[in-house]
């Protein structure tokens, strides 16, 4: 068994996989730890998960950042907080992937995973059947199944699919690291202004002192806005909301772009010997942009389909249909759902300010909420000019 990939989908099934007693091979293109293009910011669901498999929680709560509360600003100067959900004891974190991915690989490989630095550079298909993937600098490597957890530029996607995924189930997005941005304890902010619609930008605090911060939008949308991820960034960091709380010493690094693919999109997973998980089956919610726990549910999924197809000596697509009932039982409606609601809020920002402004009063926090930012939380540092790169 080949699961290529190592990142939260594919260290999943690779875990569950090997406490199955299955021997399996995980690849990857690059040593671990590694950084990912991410918000960092993993639901409660994703952590308890990582529990379950058995991933220890001491490590868990060494690093990670947890968070309570979202704020979400509205294309007008309306502002709402919903609280996050909790569960088992744990609250939604902020978490460098670096750190993140690299506590899920280690276990998977804990659990008894083989791992190899190997890029896969297509899967070997021979009569319609995927027996195994080719590696680059290497002959092949053949399984009786390959799981395909390679993200979303996936090699083996890209072969076996006959079709591309259309714009508008994409998106592209920027994450930067800004220090020195006055930022809200355990709060996590979302602003749909309306200089970055149809997109918005986020800012998730990694610690006290500094914050991941990034802007994302729809790909078809993005492709008419005629402009860069890099531009809309700058926009945000200007926006008169967010610059009084930039200090004279602010700075911006480690900026990655990378793209999602939507849920939404509705193709096969699933082949004769393989199947594809995480990004590489575009897991991602089209609401959120988040991918993180959907990629480990997948994961889940296809260790226990996979396990079940060799244990009947059968890895065909029929055998793996599985896999497909399940997620869609366990994700689709979220998935289409999530793609509506995307798109009602990226195309009427007055809806939006209508339901922030009914929100925002019942919370009494009508009107720009930069002074309550300013008042109660983490030291404010004198407002200047933030420091490019
Ligand atoms: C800017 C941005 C912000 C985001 N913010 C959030 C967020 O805050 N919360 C959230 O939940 N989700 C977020 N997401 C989505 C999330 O990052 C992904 O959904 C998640 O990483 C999917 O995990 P994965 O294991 O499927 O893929 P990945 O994490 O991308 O892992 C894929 C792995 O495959 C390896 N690989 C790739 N190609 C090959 C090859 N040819 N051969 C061998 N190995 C290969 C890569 O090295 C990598 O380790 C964001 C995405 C972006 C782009």
């Amino acid at each position: 068994m080949i699961v290529v990939g190592a990142g939260p989908a594919g260290s999943v099934a690779a875990t569950v996989l090997a406490q199955g007693g299955r021997d399996v091979l995980l690849l990857d293109r690059t040593r671990f730890p590694r950084d990912k293009a991410c918000g960092d910011l993993v639901p409660q669901a994703a952590l308890s998960l990582m529990l379950d498999l058995g991933v220890s929680d001491a490590a868990r709560a060494a690093c990670f950042y947890p968070v309570r509360r979202l704020r979400i600003a509205a294309p007008g100067d309306r502002a709402f907080e919903v609280a996050l959900r909790a569960g088992a004891g744990l609250d939604s974190c902020v978490v460098r992937r670096e750190v993140f991915d690299a506590m899920l690989w280690e276990h998977a490989k804990w659990s008894g995973a083989r791992f190899r630095v190997a890029r896969v550079e297509e899967p070997v298909v021979e009569r319609g059947r995927v027996v195994g993937v080719r590696v680059r600098d290497e002959s092949e490597i053949r399984a009786e199944l390959v799981i395909a957890a390679d993200g979303a530029t996936s090699a083996i996607a890209r072969a076996l699919r006959a079709t591309r995924t259309p714009d508008r189930h994409r998106a592209v997005a920027l994450r930067a690291y800004v220090d020195g941005l006055e930022l809200v304890d355990h709060l996590v902010e979302v602003h749909y202004a309306r200089e970055l619609l149809p997109g918005y930008g986020w800012i998730f605090p990694v610690d006290g002192r500094c914050a991941n911060v990034g802007v994302g939008m729809r790909l078809d949308l993005f492709r008419r806005r005629n402009t860069t991820l890099r531009k809309l960034l700058d926009e945000f960091l200007r926006l008169p909301s967010i610059a009084p709380r930039l200090g004279p010493s602010a700075r911006v690094h480690d900026v990655l772009v990378w793209q999602l693919n939507f849920g939404s999109e509705v193709f096969p997973r699933i082949w004769d010997g393989a199947l594809l998980i995480g990004d590489a089956g575009g897991f991602v919610s089209p609401l959120t942009g988040g991918g993180i726990h959907n990629a480990m549910i997948t994961g889940v999924l296809a260790g226990h389909a996979a396990m079940r197809a060799l244990a009947a000596g059968d890895a065909s697509r029929s055998t793996l249909r599985a896999f497909e009932r399940a997620w869609r039982r366990r994700l689709w409606v979220k998935l289409w759902g999530g793609y509506w609601a995307q798109r009602w809020i990226t195309s009427s920002p007055q809806l939006l300010d209508g339901v922030a402004a009914l929100l925002a009063c019942r919370q009494r926090i009508c009107g720009s909420d930069v002074a309550r930012l300013h008042g109660t939380h983490s030291p404010r540092p004198a407002p200047g000019p933030a420091s490019r790169p």
